[in-house]
């Protein structure tokens, strides 16, 4: 018998469920996810930290996370479901005044657009909000109160569960091996491990594999697998309550109170370690832990002396780009192929605004969020690169 679908999704993360669930707002309910695991969010999305945003650098990414965020709050009226956000805050520290200048700057672009509360802090108020924090060499800070987290695995379940409510069908254990593309240049089917499926419009929105996905439809972009890793950790003494995200901006090392939601919770530490190598490895390396101990021991004392939670630490992929940013956007070269991919470490954060925009995309070939053209793959080879700064 054959089978169609107004839109393919290939993916079931973070990503392809908030596209299927934005396609159905719209009453665009014939939709298929395709995901290859038997669980959603087998991939990144159940790896990852779950810190959500908006002080970034960049006047589009400000945009998205502003839009996200706001979804966040009221992500439960939308969906029927919690997404466990809390208003915990991010908290960078800068040691040197070039760092303190810098958060300056960056808050003067996010006021711009409209991101009104973020506070250029002093030494004596990162001590306040952090106590333990060593602070005798840090020249300040940059806080905002809506920054925070939220549950990676509870954003994705409620987009799913409420696009399926819609009609919106979910297969997996299955797999994509093919893109067939029509006469004109244009996306006819995916081929399947059930099958093949007629569909008008695919959405590549398969994470780190987004590169190997696009290949199947003869389409080269620049999303590369890089190894992210996490250590839980149980501190001596319980953290003080409301800590928030706290990045030390001279390393990059930082750390988070873990989900209150879980028995004994402890804390996340993280360092973004430039030996890593791009690939597709995602076993957690204990060796690890002993260089994020180390940047502990120098900024966060009171995590130095913590026990490992081995069950809980945890590695997964970031899906990055050359310049650090989303790829959304049909391609030009296969009609009806629309990426949703490359938000090197930013998928989870950005899901609400990726999803409306690529369901806008697709269904009135404009976006009305923001103009997305920024973020079209093409950048790549005209050069017209963006530029994040801020990156974990
Ligand atoms: C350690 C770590 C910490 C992170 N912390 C944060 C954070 O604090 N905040 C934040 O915003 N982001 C964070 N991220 C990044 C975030 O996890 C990702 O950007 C996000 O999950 C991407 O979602 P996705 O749906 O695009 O990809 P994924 O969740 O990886 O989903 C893609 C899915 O596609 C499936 N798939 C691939 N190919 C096929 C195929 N051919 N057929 C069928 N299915 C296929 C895969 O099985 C997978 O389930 C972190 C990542 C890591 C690793």
């Amino acid at each position: 018998m054959k089978q169609t679908a107004d839109v393919v999704i290939i993916g079931g993360g973070i990503v392809g469920a908030s596209v299927a669930f934005h396609l159905s707002e719209r009453g665009c309910t014939d939709v298929l996810v395709v995901e290859r695991e038997a669980a959603l969010g087998s991939g990144s999305t159940g790896r990852a930290t779950g810190g959500v945003r908006a002080q970034f650098a960049t006047a589009i990414n400000i945009r998205m996370s502003r839009y996200s965020i706001d979804f966040f709050t009221r992500f439960e009226e939308a969906t029927g479901h919690p997404c466990g956000y809390e208003q915990a805050g991010y908290l960078f520290v800068a040691t040197s005044e070039a760092h303190l200048d810098y958060l300056r700057r960056t808050r003067e672009r996010q006021r711009a657009e409209g991101l009104t509360n973020v506070e250029i802090v002093g030494a004596e108020e990162v001590a306040r909000r952090v106590p333990g924090l060593r602070t005798d060499d840090v020249a300040g800070g940059s806080f905002c109160q809506t920054d925070g987290f939220i549950a990676p695995l509870k954003v994705l379940h409620g987009f799913m569960a409420r696009a399926t409510e819609r009609g919106a069908r979910l297969w997996t254990e299955t797999r994509v091996m093919g893109i067939d593309v029509g006469e004109g240049g244009r996306v006819a089917g995916v081929m399947t491990s059930r099958g093949r499926v007629e569909t008008r419009a695919v959405v590549n929105a398969s994470g780190a594999w987004a590169a190997e996905t696009a290949r199947l439809a003869g389409v080269e972009i620049p999303v590369v697998p890089l190894r992210r890793q996490l250590v839980s950790v149980r501190p001596r003494a319980p953290l003080p309550d409301g800590l928030p995200m706290v990045i030390d901006m001279s390393d990059g090392f930082h750390f988070r109170p873990e989900s209150r939601e879980l028995a004994m919770p402890g804390a996340l530490m993280a360092w973004p370690d430039d030996a890593e190598t791009p690939g597709f490895k995602d076993d957690f390396d204990p060796a690890f832990a002993g260089k994020v101990f180390r940047r502990a021991r120098a900024r966060a004392p009171f995590l130095a002396d913590a026990t490992v939670n081995a069950s809980r630490c945890r590695a997964g992929l970031y899906e990055v780009t050359p310049d650090h940013h989303a790829i959304i956007g049909e391609s030009r070269e296969v009609g009806g192929l629309f990426f949703a991919n490359g938000f090197s470490g930013h998928g989870v954060m950005h899901s609400p605004a990726t999803g409306r925009l690529v369901s806008e995309l697709i269904l009135d070939g404009r976006a009305s969020l923001l103009d997305a053209s920024a973020l079209g793959a093409e950048r790549f080879a005209t050069g017209h690169l963006l530029d994040e700064t801020s990156v974990l």
